[in-house]
């Protein structure tokens, strides 16, 4: 075969090996496609003339907040719901707290019973089973001063508030939900930053919640200054849902406010690209034409994003939207969030899945958190198949096994 031919059969391979997923992204909901875009926009004139609000109202996150739903009988106004789950949403709400931006709501399908965004906002009967643990990370050891967790040696986390633009059905934290929304007291956050001050092996702080992003544009503007200030502090971080689940939140003064202390980083969640809205991306636009880089922390979630196909498409998208996959979450065991668990094998098979299919960008590391709090531990599939003394065996994406040199590192001085 001349290289020519060679190179042609390779590509026709190739070829091939795409084609699975071509056939099945069309089917995959997407908040960039004409058609949801048709049904959201009809959803949010629905909700609008319900709450009587304008198309200036939507646009700001104070009126979005404002206007939570978090009652059946608005709710069903605009979500068509069966007794049975009309019954649950109630019986859940005696346990677990709901609430769900104007803006969220706007994205349910309610011609698809498992819609994603449904059953990532709205409490079903599955929520009661008493299976799984409240703090599995056993947080609250793990708390020296303030409002700080220190699992780490060089970096710690600041919880800023409970309260978040929507009460997610999975919430890995519910148990800080609680009954009510409360920013931590500025005493508390006077505490955190001490401590950091005292503690210079600190060199990354991430600023969460709740949504970091629901303190007031003034706090932010402090909280991040202190930390900004501290020498030892070499970037700080901002954990939000808010370009998921009410983008309205990033403001012009929002945006001018945080890109004052660089290097700064926001992460997110989107879980589904049904979440990938126009909306979404103007805010994720605002804030990487600020100089923030932006990163996602996906959740493996049951029903929700727990398929080859669409954990693809999701991080593909994010990539056309500057956001750059990082994480995938495996669901930790929750009480009352147990439903959406996965196997360990569904996450191990969508990293499989991944890897060599799509871009290396596009691929996240798949995570287990370790039980109380003893870190994060990547999972990958398997490319390493044995190792000999001069030779490793290794596995490619395509399944291919090749020996690989295996020479010792020869100090650098022996080349001179
Ligand atoms: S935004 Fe985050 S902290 Fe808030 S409910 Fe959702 S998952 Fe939990």
């Amino acid at each position: 075969m001349t290289k020519k031919q060679i190179a042609l059969k390779r590509a026709s391979e190739l070829k091939d090996r795409i084609q699975d997923y071509l056939d099945v992204k069309e089917r995959i909901p997407s908040g960039m496609a004409a058609a949801e875009q048709a049904k959201m926009e009809e959803k949010k004139r629905k909700i609008l003339t319900h709450l009587k609000g304008t198309e200036e109202n939507w646009k700001d996150y104070r009126w979005q907040l404002k206007n939570r739903i978090s009652d059946l009988d608005t709710l069903r106004r605009f979500i068509s719901l069966d007794p049975a789950e009309a019954d649950a949403v109630q019986r859940v709400a005696e346990k677990y707290r709901w609430s769900i931006s104007p803006y969220y709501l706007s994205l349910i399908d309610d011609d698809n019973t498992y819609d994603p965004i449904k059953l990532q906002a709205i409490p079903m009967v599955a929520e009661l089973r008493d299976t799984g643990l409240t703090d599995p990370m056993a947080e609250e050891f793990t708390n020296p001063a303030g409002a700080i967790t220190r699992r780490y040696p060089d970096r710690v986390i600041i919880n800023v508030t409970n309260q978040c633009a929507m009460y997610c059905r999975h919430c890995q934290r519910r148990r800080n939900i609680g009954s009510d929304d409360h920013h931590t007291s500025r005493e508390k956050l006077e505490k955190s930053i001490a401590y950091i001050r005292a503690n210079p092996e600190i060199r990354d702080v991430l600023v969460t919640g709740g949504d970091a992003l629901l303190l007031s544009d003034a706090t932010l503007d402090w909280l991040i200054g202190e930390l900004h200030a501290i020498p030892s502090i070499e970037y700080v971080r901002l954990g939000t849902r808010v370009l998921a689940t009410m983008p309205q939140r990033v403001t012009d003064q929002l945006v001018n406010i945080l890109k004052k202390y660089p290097p700064l980083y926001v992460n997110t969640q989107f879980n589904h690209p049904k979440e990938l809205t126009q909306e979404a991306k103007d805010a994720c636009d605002k804030l990487a034409n600020a100089g923030i880089p932006l990163g996602n922390q996906a959740v493996l979630l049951n029903g929700i994003n727990a398929d080859k196909y669409v954990m693809r498409f999701l991080n593909q998208e994010l990539l056309r939207f500057r956001v750059r996959p990082y994480y995938i979450f495996h669901a930790k065991r929750v009480i009352g969030t147990t439903h959406f668990n996965t196997s360990v094998d569904d996450g191990i098979e969508i990293m499989e899945y991944l890897r060599g299919y799509t871009s290396g960008m596009a691929i996240p590391t798949y995570i287990i958190n370790a039980p109380k709090g003893h870190g994060k531990t990547p999972i990958a599939p398997q490319y390493l198949i044995s190792r000999g003394k001069n030779f490793v065996k290794i596995r490619t994406w395509e399944g291919k096994v090749f020996d690989y040199p295996n020479s010792p590192t020869r100090d650098i001085k022996e080349y001179f």
